[in-house]
């Protein structure tokens, strides 16, 4: 059996590498508010053990004068970290309550050094008020929950509910030993209580550290979402932008040949919209592109796809849809466009030239495309405000 004094020591010095571990991990790596708190909070219970178990040197009373104030400064700590990293208690007031609670248990606990020495009260007072800190410490450390950071979230409260635990048994123990014994002697069950303190500092250490990478994983995830979102689509009407569409139809368009199914697209181009701008100014004509998308959405199916093509030109694409099915849907887009009204008193009505074409075997997505564009073109020709396609013979 290791000797108790060894034990101390190894374990204080241990606690001493975590305590590093945390200031290292600040000082070198991007933390999130909270991991400073967690630091100084490490430090202080690292030093509470050490003035603890050094109370020979230091004497009884200034030892029992700092382990106290620093044990309790340790939880306060821990606490006010979770709050700023998670974000709750704003207001303070869980904080405040915490610390009123502390700062009254560590007078009393001082009454009981210097106006009537008692050890086992102090030890209890301070083991059963830390107890109660850390269960509340552990159940607010879930607060704020997020997601693939839970079950480290879960191990953390269950690191606090373990230090409550290994506490109240401490206060206890002391509680029902006699007057005369030494606490500090081999023997008196301080070893397992010891060797959890020190499991459950490292695997907290571990649960700080990878909370933070944790947060930072989810925080890049979110990034890389935001910029796919921002590559894929147009930033004024929220449809797909061009080159996304351009993937989309030309994958569209290897499926549709490979399994012999028919394929659309529409093009169309709002009419005079340069009339438009210079008449009502740009914000208007930026709400009638955004109207044009708006009808669009409301007007196809959830597996047509829908894309700003260019300045005022859309583009749609029309999945296992025939000719007859796209000059229906543009039709129905154009009379949709030209019900519209736009402009502060409703008095302008936007109009759109369509043009249609369906895949033919021999051509690719850009020839497609190609022809659609002649097509609106065609449209435009002949006087706007008109869906033009492919004419039997033509294509
Ligand atoms: P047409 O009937 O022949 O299509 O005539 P048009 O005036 O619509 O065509 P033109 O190509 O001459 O003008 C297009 C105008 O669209 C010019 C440009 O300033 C405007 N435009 C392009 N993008 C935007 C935009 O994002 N917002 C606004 N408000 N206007 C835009
Ligand atoms: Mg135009
Ligand atoms: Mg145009």
């Amino acid at each position: 059996m290791i000797d108790l004094n060894t034990a101390l020591l190894l374990g204080f010095l241990l606690q001493f590498a975590m305590g590093m571990v945390m200031v290292l991990a600040y000082t070198l790596r991007a933390a999130y508010p909270g991991f400073r708190s967690w630091t100084f909070a490490l430090i202080c219970w690292v030093f509470a053990g050490g003035s603890f178990y050094a109370r020979s040197v230091l004497g009884e009373m200034p030892s029992v004068v700092l382990t106290n104030g620093l044990y309790f400064t340790s939880i306060l700590l821990f606490y006010s970290g979770l709050a700023r990293f998670y974000g709750f208690d704003r207001d303070r007031s869980r904080q405040r309550q915490n610390f009123f609670v502390a700062l009254s248990m560590y007078a009393v606990v001082l009454c009981f050094l210097f106006v009537k020495n008692d050890l086992h009260v102090r030890v209890l007072l301070n083991s059963l008020t830390m107890g109660v800190l850390m269960v509340r410490t552990g159940l607010d450390a879930l607060r704020g929950s997020r997601g693939r950071c839970l079950p480290i979230q879960r191990l953390l409260s269950w690191c606090f509910f373990v230090l409550a635990a290994l506490l109240v048994c401490r206060g206890l123990m002391v509680w029902f030993m006699s007057p005369e014994a030494d606490i500090l002697r081999q023997g008196s069950g301080l070893l397992p209580l010891l060797v959890g303190n020190i499991l459950s500092i490292v695997v907290m250490v571990f649960c700080l550290i990878t909370l933070t990478s944790c947060r930072l994983e989810e925080e890049l995830l979110q990034a890389q979402e935001r910029l796919r979102e921002q590559a894929q689509h147009d930033g004024l009407t929220g449809l797909f932008n061009r080159r996304h569409f351009s993937e989309l139809a030309a994958q569209a368009a290897r499926q549709a040949k490979r399994y012999k199914q028919p394929l659309s697209v529409i093009l169309f181009d709002m009419d005079g919209f340069k009339n438009i701008n210079d008449t009502f100014g740009h914000a208007i004509g930026d709400d009638v592109l955004r109207t044009a998308a708006a009808t669009c959405r409301k007007v196809l199916r959830q597996a047509d796809v829908a894309a700003r093509w260019g300045g005022e030109e859309f583009a749609v694409l029309l999945p296992q849809t025939g000719l007859a099915g796209a000059l229906e849907t543009a039709e129905r887009l154009r009379e949709c466009l030209e019900g519209q009204r736009a402009g502060q008193a409703g008095e302008l009505a936007a109009t759109a030239s369509f043009g249609v074409a369906s895949l033919t075997g021999d051509e690719d997505v850009e020839g497609l495309l190609l022809r659609a564009d002649a097509y609106l073109y065609e449209a435009k020709r002949d006087g706007r405000n008109r869906v033009k396609a492919q004419t039997p013979g033509r294509g």
